[in-house]
């Protein structure tokens, strides 16, 4: 039943670079993305440079062009997805600046439109249709936690619904515990409930988005300034053996990647700042800590490698998407996007 060609990926960090298509109204504009390689490679021009310092090329296991589907990327992420069901634990991460697509991947524009379905859903409807097609052998539950993490507090979005209705911003800190019975995983002390079907999953994302927008002036503003956490719990029990498998996939929106100028940045807008500049930063230095095998891993200097602590290393997977924005006026960005990239591959 398991899926050999994931095999060979575990332990391993796979960093996928997605490039965002001009936008209506931009699509004359000038691309910074000169040219993407049969092999990972991406070639960068800054147009603010001259002669041979212009040029970069950068090498991940994957490049995908703007004219790549949602179908196609999801292609590319199912066997990490499908290793959940064999017990393996995984993290799927969208890394980029503010408006580079990273929902877009994630959740994709909307969730009515099943062709443009993200990553989130094609990956939880593929776990149904494979846990019901193995139902003669393994009985599978599943269940989802999805939380925001936002100045280094971990949010539930999935608490009560009285959230939406009262409007109350209850931002309370939840501890991380470690869940006996989650086989001893250190879990955010949030809701985690059963969820059976894709029709579930959705009425959930309907509800954790909403709540995710409770007490912010604008959703955009607030939702790229934390990052949210949708954990999908899988246990299944072998009916011959009687044996347990359990596995978890984390499919994490991470907050935007850009730098503020800290001239301008004052108040609260400076401490996001702050907190966002240093978790992206935890994360890649434990992901890079990872990716040299090296002895320590700082797990604890961010909340959010905090929560993701037993589904980073290990036998647990990872696959990063990082996302750029083609336009010049996002150059900066887009090269230090594609160097926190190359730091973790
Ligand atoms: P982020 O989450 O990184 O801030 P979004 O995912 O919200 O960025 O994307 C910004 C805008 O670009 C949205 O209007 C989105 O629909 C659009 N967009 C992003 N990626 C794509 C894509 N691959 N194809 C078409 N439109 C995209
Ligand atoms: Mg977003």
């Amino acid at each position: 039943l398991l899926y050999n060609q994931v095999q060979d990926l575990k332990g391993t960090i796979r960093v996928y670079c997605r490039v965002r298509p001009f936008l209506p109204g931009q699509s004359n504009g000038q691309s910074t993305v000169e040219y993407i390689g049969e092999n990972g490679n991406i070639m960068i021009v800054n147009p603010l440079r001259q002669g041979k310092d212009a040029r970069k090329v950068f090498s991940f296991n994957k490049v995908f062009g703007t004219n790549v589907t949602q179908e196609q990327i999801y292609e590319d992420t199912q066997p990490l997805v499908r290793s959940v069901l064999d017990g393996f634990n995984v993290c799927i991460f969208a890394y980029g600046q503010t408006g580079s697509g990273k929902t877009y991947t994630m959740s994709g524009p909307d969730l009515t439109t099943q062709e443009t379905w993200g990553v989130n859903y094609r990956a939880l409807r593929d776990l149904f249709q494979i846990s019901k097609a193995r139902v003669d052998a393994i009985e599978y539950e599943v269940g989802v936690q999805m939380i925001e993490i936002y100045n280094e507090q971990v949010r539930d979005l999935l608490e009560s619904t009285s959230h939406i209705y009262f409007n109350s911003l209850t931002t309370c800190t939840l501890d991380i515990r470690n869940n006996s019975q989650l086989n001893g995983l250190n879990v955010p002390d949030a809701s985690l409930l059963p969820v059976t079907c894709t029709q579930d999953v959705l009425e959930l994302m309907r509800i954790g988005q909403r709540n995710r927008a409770v007490g912010a002036t604008a959703l955009n503003e607030r939702s790229s300034r934390s990052h949210s956490v949708l954990t999908v719990h899988v246990q299944g029990r072998e009916l011959v053996s009687g044996s347990i498998l359990r596995g978890c996939l984390h499919l994490v929106d991470l907050a935007g990647s850009e730098r503020v100028d800290k001239s301008e940045a004052v108040g609260e807008r400076l401490k996001e700042a702050q907190h966002i500049n240093r978790s992206l930063s935890a994360l890649g230095d434990v992901i890079s800590a990872l990716a040299q095998k090296s002895p320590h891993i700082p797990y604890r200097n961010s909340k959010l490698t905090q929560v993701l602590q037993d589904s980073l290393g290990g036998q647990a997977k990872t696959l990063m998407f990082v996302h750029i924005n083609p336009e010049v006026n996002a150059i900066g960005e887009t090269i230090s996007t594609l160097k926190f990239a190359e730091r973790v591959s």
